[in-house]
């Protein structure tokens, strides 16, 4: 008789050994106290680096090395999750977003294919639409989840270049008589360039127009470039504008933009990967306002709707687009739905159910919950901007979202020291930047937890760093 291997006990566990180590993760994370403010918010990186990792050569305990792991990660990174963390989009995630995190990993769910996995894949759709509509896109508009906003701008691009010469889908760049361009402002996200690449359009290819000297896309500046372009024998392709530049959440003049990209029969994107979850806010909505003109928006759901990390969002007036861009036919796949399959709809084949995190914390808060959420943060930058102008500060950016770029006072050091003396006191977590080319310290609320207390505490720590 053969006999076979037994279950792998600790890889395929008893209900009681998972229960077992579910409540003791549970401990563990509890004991982590970042988010009340407790502890350094900067990586202990001598102790990270000196971290011995175990070989694979012998089995170890299950608990031990989940203890490792959550102790190494309390001193390994930037705390994103402490409320001194004035950062990059890096959100301490809602809570509902942890939980759905854990469920999509317990029922795993493959969601490309809808007959898969129908409940997830239309919660997926169902948080897309609703967005869509508040967004003021029609209402048979639509989209999927992305890993994140690069992906989500990439797919934008595909389906601009596909809209504008179908033949690119077999025939790639040869297809066009000309070098393909588009259009984004000198502060854009510059995922733009790789994205041109991975296009096969060549990095040339991103016109990085010049901005007006408050941030925004310069209109007449894309006007020209169109006409330099196209009389040079170029292809202009797309005008992607920005609704909350990353440096100084500054939106470029959409309808402007909207205008000349409709004016030159040229697909126009919005995006918005951070700035766009604004929408949830009815006093706040303004701020976006042309955004409903768009062929295809992003948002990611893991920087300001405070998802865990790896979730964006594509949304498009064209859904018919995505599957000519994305078609493919296989025998082995159950169906090959161009309506509701997502690997014929999009970048990704196998897929997680991301759309969870931000359904469940939808569902639990409602618009009113997110609305809350990003006037706070709103509200916080302005305190801060208002406390540090008495200290001598200048904001240099005009922006509704919660971001300030802030020069200091005449006779403090360069920004740069300030910056890392502020890292020194392992307090806070603040960048430098430039705005319109001057240096500048830049400061963003996207952590949840943040409090006017670290607001005060901050403004305290820049008052000693500017101090020679
Ligand atoms: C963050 C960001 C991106 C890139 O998104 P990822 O989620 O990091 O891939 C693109 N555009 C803007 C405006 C961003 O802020």
């Amino acid at each position: 008789m053969t006999t076979f291997p037994p279950r792998h006990e600790v890889l395929f566990p008893d209900t009681e050994y998972r229960e077992q180590m579910e409540q003791a993760l549970g401990a563990l994370l509890r004991g982590v106290q970042l988010r009340s403010g407790a502890g350094s918010v900067m990586p202990n990186l001598a102790a990270s680096r000196c971290a011995a990792l175990p070989s694979f050569d012998a089995p170890a305990d299950l608990g031990a090395v989940l203890e490792t792991v959550v102790t190494q990660m309390t001193e390994g990174q930037v705390q994103t999750t402490h409320p001194g963390y004035f950062g990059l989009f890096n959100p301490a995630p809602t809570f509902p977003a942890e939980l759905a995190d854990r469920i999509a990993a317990s029922f795993n769910p493959q969601i490309c294919v809808w007959t898969h996995a129908p409940f997830a894949v239309d919660v997926e759709n169902h948080v897309i639409r609703e967005i869509a509509v508040r967004l003021g896109l029609p209402a048979d508009s639509g989209g999927h989840f992305t890993s994140g906003g690069s992906e989500a701008n990439y797919t934008a691009a595909l389906c601009a270049l596909t809209r504008h010469t179908p033949a690119y889908g077999d025939d790639g760049v040869f297809a066009f008589p000309g070098q393909p361009v588009i259009y984004v402002s000198r502060e854009s996200h510059l995922a733009w360039l790789k994205i041109a690449h991975q296009l096969g359009i060549g990095r040339q290819a991103v016109r990085q127009l010049a901005t007006d000297g408050a941030g925004r896309m310069d209109a007449s500046a894309l006007r020209d470039a169109i006409e330099a372009d196209t009389t040079a024998g170029a292809v202009p392709i797309m005008v992607a504008a920005t609704a909350g530049t990353t440096n100084a959440g500054v939106v470029d003049p959409l309808d402007a933009c909207a205008d000349i990209a409709r004016q030159y029969g040229l697909w126009f994107h919005v995006d918005a990967a951070w700035g766009g979850a604004l929408v949830v806010s009815d006093t706040l909505r303004p701020v976006l306002d042309g955004i409903q003109r768009a062929d295809s928006v992003t948002i990611d759901a893991h920087k300001w709707f405070a998802a865990t990390m790896g979730a964006g969002m594509f949304l498009t007036r064209d859904l018919g687009l995505l599957n000519q861009t994305f078609r493919v036919a296989t025998d082995y796949m159950p169906s090959n739905d161009a309506g509701a399959d997502l690997y014929v709809n999009s970048v990704q084949w196998s897929r997680r159910f991301v759309g969870l995190r931000l359904f469940l914390a939808l569902a639990t808060a409602g618009w009113q919950g997110f609305a809350q959420h990003v006037e706070r943060g709103v509200a916080l930058v302005d305190l801060l901007i208002e406390r540090l102008a008495e200290d001598g500060w200048q904001c240099r950016n005009t922006s509704r979202m919660a971001v300030a770029c802030l020069v200091p006072p005449a006779g403090s050091p360069a920004v740069t020291t300030i910056v890392s003396r502020v890292l020194a006191s392992c307090s806070a977590w603040v960048s430098e930047t430039r705005f319109e080319r001057e240096p500048v310290l830049r400061v963003c609320v996207t952590n949840g937890y943040t409090g006017t207390e670290d607001v005060e505490r901050l403004c305290s720590v820049l008052r000693s760093a500017i101090a020679t």
